[in-house]
């Protein structure tokens, strides 16, 4: 996968770096080919370039819009130099060869930023830098592209280790790079002439490609539409609905966070479901059945259950589908339903079943984008997960097999629930959910009292928590959230430690019995 490097074509704005790079590059032997500008700069620098136009045969015109684009550059990019055909064509068109482009684009977001007119923005968009990028991107297989004046460095150390090659390793990951900066332009120059459009229009573009125009967004009095990324993994943005309204944004948001949740729990150990209201689960549960996986999971809170999101880790049948009906629910979403089930919810004219090709992935790697003002916050998915062999007892009791199993899953619904976050599990479901608090110990005890409210409902005596273990998504800054759950009836306790008062946290459980393992590993989610 080494090719060698003969000839490049620079062609950059921004010129920081490009004596230098000109010169190491004629220093081993490249020959250099150039836009004016850069021509320019390379020739005052003392180095030997070859203008594009002498190349093309045609000047530079129309103050630079029409440069480089042109079959001569552009084949040169191309050709598959291992295809013979594409090889005929370069010979018979006197097309050379292009093994290198460097290019950074006409400053078109520094021009925006400073608050230059119109006309000075537009003529500030890229055309021919963008279109040798991506030409040079899609052929990595031979040809290495350069965005960005930190890569310099790089690629002439890989010069150096292979003789004048470049490995695929590095034009693939260039490649990579170098969608990323024409996909950033591009989204520059329409977010700017969104600005220039007015009052926000009805079909707004955006990037990805648009699957829905939405009624409206978190609030009526908002615009919305969703659009799909073009993964084609198992969700909701690739689901298929069978019956029901159209899908709102908070419907949207809300079945995902239950498949996403419910995914987590692997078919192969049995039914789960999951039950979603404003992004947080208000029931997680296991059973013998789906239908009891189902029930379970809506006895953890069945007042917020009441309008809930519903997904499941199995194809819904027809018994679970009969429960389901029996309160007013949103949407469904499991990976396939049989006709039992769809003849059930036939009857139901306003749920929403959606069925998937089964399940997410739930350690496939991807990017989480967030939008704050003015940029965007990215980071990794958080796919972070334990097994058993990665807790540390930290008490003096250890936990038992029922309480560790609890434990597992109890700390897997943590993940999903917006920090601060605190789980009551008892049996493989949960009896207690304490979300979005700022406190800890308030989550702690939102969940303890919601569960003896359910226990009043229900009749019992004594609150579902009883015997339950709890998970913590961040550790306990102090003992008193500790306290409050074993006041509760938890016995034992998952947390990820770390915190300055961990011994007083300790002692705290051994003084009240419980059993409490770290996992070394928090889930913030917010
Ligand atoms: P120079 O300073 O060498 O005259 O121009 C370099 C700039 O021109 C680079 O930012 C490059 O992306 C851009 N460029 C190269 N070819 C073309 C073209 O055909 N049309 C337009 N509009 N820009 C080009």
């Amino acid at each position: 996968d080494l090719v060698p490097l003969r000839r490049a074509l620079l062609s950059v704005s921004d010129k920081t770096g490009l004596a230098e790079l000109g010169q190491a590059l004629a220093t081993r032997g490249v020959e250099l080919l150039s836009t004016g500008g850069t021509a320019k700069a390379l020739r005052e620098a003392g180095l030997s370039v070859k203008d594009v136009s002498e190349v093309t045969g045609f000047p530079e015109m129309m103050d630079g819009r029409v440069k480089t684009l042109h079959p001569v550059v552009h084949g040169g990019l191309l050709a598959l130099r291992d295809n013979d055909e594409h090889v005929a064509a370069m010979d018979t068109h006197g097309i050379g060869a292009i093994d290198l482009v460097v290019v950074n684009l006409y400053p078109f977001e520094a021009t925006v930023a400073r608050g230059a007119g119109y006309t000075e923005a537009i003529e500030n968009i890229d055309i021919g830098g963008p279109a040798m990028i991506r030409s040079a991107a899609k052929n990595h297989g031979f040809v290495t592209v350069v965005t960005d004046v930190e890569d310099y460095e790089p690629l002439l150390e890989e010069l150096d280790r292979h003789d004048g090659h470049t490995g695929y390793a590095l034009r693939q990951r260039l490649a990579q790079t170098a969608y990323a900066r024409t996909a950033a332009y591009d989204t520059a120059v329409s977010s700017w002439m969104a600005g220039e459009t007015g009052p926000t229009p009805r079909r707004r573009a955006f990037a990805g490609t648009l699957a829905q125009e939405l009624r409206y967004g978190e609030n009526p009095h908002q615009q919305a539409s969703f659009y799909r990324d073009g993964s084609a993994r198992p969700g909701v943005a690739t689901a298929k609905q069978h019956q029901g309204k159209e899908l709102s944004y908070n419907n949207i948001n809300d079945t995902d966070a239950a498949f996403e949740l419910v995914s987590s729990f692997d078919p192969a150990d049995g039914p789960a479901c999951a039950i979603i209201k404003h992004a947080n689960p208000c029931g997680v549960a296991r059973g013998a059945t789906l239908k009891e996986a189902y029930t379970r999971a809506f006895d953890c809170d069945r007042t917020s259950a009441f309008g809930g999101i519903i997904a499941l880790n199995q194809p819904l049948d027809a018994d679970t589908a009969a429960e389901i009906a029996g309160i007013f629910t949103e949407v469904v979403i499991a990976p396939g339903a049989d006709e039992g089930a769809m003849r059930v919810f036939s009857q139901k004219k306003n749920l929403r079943l959606l069925t998937t090709d089964g399940l997410a992935d739930p350690h496939a790697a991807g990017i989480a984008v967030r939008q704050v003002s003015g940029g965007y916050l990215v980071q990794d998915k958080d796919v972070g997960s334990i097994t058993e062999h990665d807790l540390k007892v930290v008490t003096k009791r250890a936990p038992t097999e029922q309480e560790m199993a609890d434990m597992l899953f109890a700390w897997t619904v943590a993940k999903h629930v917006k920090s601060n976050a605190i789980i009551y599990v008892r049996d493989g479901a949960t009896v207690g959910v304490g979300a979005g608090q700022m406190s800890r110990v308030d989550s702690t005890r939102i969940a303890a009292r919601k569960a003896q409210d359910m226990a009043e409902a229900m009749g019992l005596d004594a609150p579902l928590t009883k015997g339950s273990v709890v998970a913590s998504d961040a550790f306990f800054p102090f003992a008193d959230g500790l306290v409050t759950a074993a006041e509760a009836g938890a016995t034992a306790l998952i947390q990820p430690g770390g915190s300055m008062r961990d011994d007083e946290v300790i002692a705290a459980a051994d003084e009240a019995g419980l059993a409490m393992v770290f996992t070394g590993m928090r889930h913030f989610r917010h």
